[in-house]
This record gives structure tokens, C-alpha cells and sequence, in this order.
């Protein structure tokens, strides 16, 4: 008798079973707009005012291309080193979103490069985002992440150091600070964090008109964060399907 083949998903190079493939990626962004569309309906607002980025961390480019080629111009990454592979590999016309914990060593690969850092949690960060901005005679926008949840797993200032740090980041020339992140703790009912952050928002923008997005929501509790109030949403796996490599 043969032993088992055990197969490893992440070793394997063959398709695995059930995974996603470039064919399927328009239906499942049609399917993931209609959840957000649902949501905003729910709570009487536009689906227009909620951003869809699409989160190709650890995804094969045949997809992301995918993704583009069906109208999704906003992607997301995680890890500089990946970004600046997939940007090489899908050129011009892509909207990149940096979206993980960045170094101070890697962020002059991301400025310029992205659309939107969404991962802002520390003065010293913003600084140097600061730095490399006006050095290449660009504004970079920012959002300022916040433990909203108040999960020691998760990255993001503190709920009560937020207004402290978006006040200095505001303050930073070129940089734009145009709003807070999130990522509720994994096992909890996500509705109160957003709330919370929602709430942070709400009281920033009154001081600083210019705080106005919200960037929460993943793909097990998108409709939860439209109903509470996402601009921006970050979809990986409702996307993509399950990602094969860590990240
Ligand atoms: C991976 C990731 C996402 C997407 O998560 P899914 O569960 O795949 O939708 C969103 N935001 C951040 C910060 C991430 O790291």
C-alpha cells in the first residue's frame, strides 16, 4: 500500500481544489458589490460612498489582473516587497492601497507608490512618510489605525491616544490625514469597534473637517461595517477565495 498523499497548500504549485480561479473573479466582485449594496441599503446610504478595495496580499497576479480587467482599479497590500512586485507586474492605471504594519525602512517603497496609507499608528511613522513625501515634491494621503477594539493582536494607537496623533500627523506637511482605520478583534461581534471608530470620526471631523474616512470592514463582517458606516472596505478572501501563501 501506498502511504497517503498528503497535499500542502502551501507547497503545492497545482490549483487546489475549490480555489478560485481568473474566470471566476468578475461573478465574485459582483457578488461582494451586492453585499455592500444590500448593507447600504439597509441603513439608508449610497453604496457610491463606499470604496471596494480588493486585497491581493499573498494572491497570484493572473488574478489581481483579473480583478483590474473586471473594472476593481483599488487593490491592497500588506508587505512593501510585495507590492513592489505586483505593481511591476500590473503596471499603470492600478490604485494601490497600503494596508499592513509598515517599517520606517520601507517606507520609501511605498510613498508615491500607493494611493492610500492606511496603517498610520505612530508619530515617529508619519514622519518619515512625511519625509520621503516632500522630498519627492509629493501630498501622501493617510489614514491613522486605530485599536478601535482594543485587542492586544491587533495594530493601531490606542482608542485614547487617536486625537493626539491625528492632530500631529494633520500637521505634518505633505502628508494628508483624510481619516481612521480598523481591525476589530478576531473572535468578538465587530459592530461595537466600528461604532467606536465611527464615533472618533465623528468627533475628529467636527475639530478637522478633513477626517473623513473609515477604513473597516473584511470579508466576514463587510455588511456589519457598511451599516456602520465604512467609506472604504478591504476584501481579500470574499475576492480572491483562501489565500494559499501566509500573509
Ligand atoms: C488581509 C487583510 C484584509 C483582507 O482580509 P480578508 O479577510 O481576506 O477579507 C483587510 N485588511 C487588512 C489590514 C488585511 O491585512
Amino acid at each position: 500500500m501506498c502511504s497517503p498523499i498528503v497535499s500542502d497548500p502551501s507547497t503545492s504549485l497545482a490549483t487546489p481544489a475549490g480555489a478560485v480561479r481568473p474566470g471566476d473573479v468578475a461573478a465574485r466582485l459582483a457578488a461582494v458589490r451586492q453585499r455592500i449594496e444590500e448593507a447600504a441599503a439597509r441603513v439608508g446610504r449610497s453604496p457610491r460612498a463606499v470604496l471596494l478595495v480588493a486585497v491581493t496580499k499573498g494572491v497570484g497576479v493572473e488574478l489581481a489582473k483579473a480583478a483590474v480587467a473586471a473594472g476593481q482599479l483599488d487593490l491592497g497590500e500588506s508587505k512593501a516587497q510585495e507590492l513592489t512586485a505586483k505593481r511591476e507586474a500590473l503596471g499603470a492605471g492600478v490604485r494601490w492601497h497600503f494596508i499592513g504594519r509598515l517599517q520606517r525602512n520601507k517606507v520609501r517603497d511605498v510613498v508615491g507608490a500607493v494611493s492610500v496609507i492606511h496603517s498610520v499608528d505612530r508619530l515617529s511613522l508619519a514622519e518619515e512618510i512625511a519625509e520621503r513625501a516632500q522630498r519627492s515634491a509629493r501630498v501622501q494621503r493617510v489614514l491613522v489605525q486605530v485599536n478601535a477594539g482594543d485587542d492586544p493582536a491587533k495594530g493601531g494607537c490606542a482608542l485614547d491616544e487617536a486625537r493626539g496623533l491625528v492632530a500631529a500627523v494633520r500637521s505634518l506637511p505633505s502628508v494628508a490625514c483624510e481619516g481612521l482605520m480598523t481591525i476589530p478583534p478576531l473572535e468578538a461581534d465587530p459592530r461595537p469597534t466600528f461604532a467606536r471608530l465611527r464615533a472618533l470620526r465623528d468627533d475628529l471631523r467636527s475639530e478637522f473637517p478633513e477626517i473623513q474616512h473609515l477604513s473597516m470592514g473584511m470579508s466576514n463582517d463587510v455588511q456589519v461595517a457598511v451599516e456602520e458606516g465604512a467609506t472604504i472596505v478591504r476584501l481579500g478572501e470574499a475576492v480572491f477565495g483562501p489565500r494559499t501563501k501566509s500573509a
